[in-house]
């Protein structure tokens, strides 16, 4: 074909020249080049182009829910597309996929949620939220609750106010974004339950709550280190929020679309949000697309009091073809039962887990909820004492699993040694003990190459 790059060294030299990528390492490319170029997905594989399969137990992004290559979704696309493509919803603009898939969103949110606000991804979402929170605020004529709670760990995306509210101190650095009016409370990880409820009602009060707007949480946090809650949490802080009449955001934006085991997360522990975010799942990563659902007090504020114009829209809210996707995929979703799936197989997953962390030495906490789990690996398991940062133990176990041909990713924030799993929402049993299995394998490989010894 003309044009084509016959090469794959040519690959890398373009990538290394033109190729700014996201969430990376600039130095290590210039070196390197990139590691993976992927040209093919199939189910809960991706190839590469030396022809290479991997599993890809990170679902790529948390995201691609149904698995790759599905060809329903490329369907309704190319419907759409030869159909209308795109065209505006601002203003009096609207288009029939868009309205459905509103519908089809508020029919599956949480009780008392029915109106969205759509959006291309994560990150514009959460920035979104907070706006929307703060005009609510503002018609109420509380223009001084302006302060966004978040937790430590917490991680919300990178835009402005987005980077502000995660709680990961790397993210802010970056380019000093950190904003005025986010702050962080303790989250639930090495603290007890009461700890981490304390210390957000500690927040709230040191800040003064008449100044707060929202509070944002991740149902299970992901990019910190899949941190799953304690069964009493969420309501506990829910409780907060009333009693400060302060609103409840939960960020679904890994955790919705069954990937928990739930439409939702929160789900989990009946706690009901007054906005919830997401992205990712909605269309399976087949399109970037996103949004917010807001419940009927803000909605009926905003019908009763936004008497102007509405100042925020991206071009893509409610883009046509993003919307018919995601509204394929959530057929699919509901029609093939997957988040009835992710949780069985998120429970032998956790078996699986639990089996590694009884043969082996350097194994501590083994999660999962639904499809989302995590391995952590410790020096010594009997106290959960970790291992030097520069052993950098969760990066070896890692390449170990490349060379498995099994695709994770590490979490080593605040000297952790996490080993995150979120695969296709649509793999078997048989395709979760062969994962396993390859775990099993690089961390015995791992604990060979380090010399560790079981504690006698
Ligand atoms: N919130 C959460 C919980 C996320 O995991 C992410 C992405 N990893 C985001 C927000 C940001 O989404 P995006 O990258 O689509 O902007």
């Amino acid at each position: 074909m003309e044009g084509e790059i016959p090469l794959s060294k040519n690959l890398n030299e373009l990538d290394q020249k033109h190729f700014i990528h996201p969430t990376s390492s600039i130095q290590q490319q210039q070196e390197h080049g990139p590691a993976y170029i992927f040209e093919k997905g199939d189910g809960i594989y991706l190839t590469d182009n030396k022809g290479e399969t991997y599993i890809d137990a990170m679902s790529s992004l948390w995201n691609v829910n149904l698995g790759h290559g599905r060809s329903e979704l490329a369907e309704v696309a190319k419907e759409q597309m030869e159909k209308l493509a795109f065209s505006s919803a601002f203003s009096t603009f609207s288009h029939k996929p868009a309205i459905l898939l509103a519908e089809k969103i508020a029919s599956i949110a949480p009780k008392g949620l029915n109106a969205v606000f759509f959006t291309s991804g994560g990150s514009e979402s959460n920035d979104t939220a907070f706006k929307l929170a703060r005009h609510y605020w503002k018609l109420k004529g509380k223009p001084e609750r302006r302060k966004i709670i978040s937790r430590k760990k917490a991680y919300h995306g990178v835009a402005a106010a987005s980077t502000s509210a995660t709680g990961i101190p790397q993210f802010w650095d970056m380019a000093g974004t950190f904003m005025p009016d986010f702050v962080h409370a303790e989250t639930p990880y090495e603290k007890g339950t009461t700890e981490a409820i304390e210390s957000v009602r500690q927040v709230i009060e040191q800040e003064g709550p008449e100044t707060i707007t929202a509070f944002i949480a991740e149902p299970v946090q992901g990019a910190g280190g899949v941190i799953i809650p304690p069964d009493d949490y969420f309501q506990e802080v829910r409780k907060l929020c009333d009693e400060y009449g302060i609103l409840f955001i939960a960020d679904e934006i890994i955790t919705g679309f069954g990937r928990t085991g739930k439409m939702f997360g929160m789900e989990h522990w009946n706690v009901q949000p007054d906005l919830m975010t997401f992205a990712k799942g909605v269309t399976s990563g087949y399109i970037p697309f996103g949004g917010v659902v807001v419940s009927d007090e803000i909605h009926d504020m905003m019908k009763e009091r936004s008497t102007g114009t509405l100042f925020h829209g991206f071009t893509y809210s409610g883009h046509p073809t993003a919307s018919a996707v995601a509204l394929k995929n959530i057929d699919i979703l509901e029609n093939e039962n997957l988040a009835a799936n992710s949780q069985k197989m998120g429970k032998r997953l956790l078996q699986g887990f639990e089996r590694i962390k009884k043969d082996t030495n350097m194994v501590g906490d083994v999660r999962t909820l639904g499809l989302l789990g995590a391995v952590e690996l410790v020096k010594d398991p009997s106290t959960n004492e970790r291992f030097p940062a520069e052993w950098k133990v969760a990066g070896k176990v890692i390449n170990a699993l490349y060379d498995r041909g099994v695709i994770c990713r590490p979490v080593t924030f605040d000297s952790t040694d996490i080993i995150c799993f979120s695969p296709p929402l649509i793999i078997n049993e048989e395709q979760i003990d062969t994962m396993v299995e390859k775990v099993y394998d690089a961390v015995l490989a791992v604990e060979k190459e380090i010399g560790l010894k079981r504690s006698p």
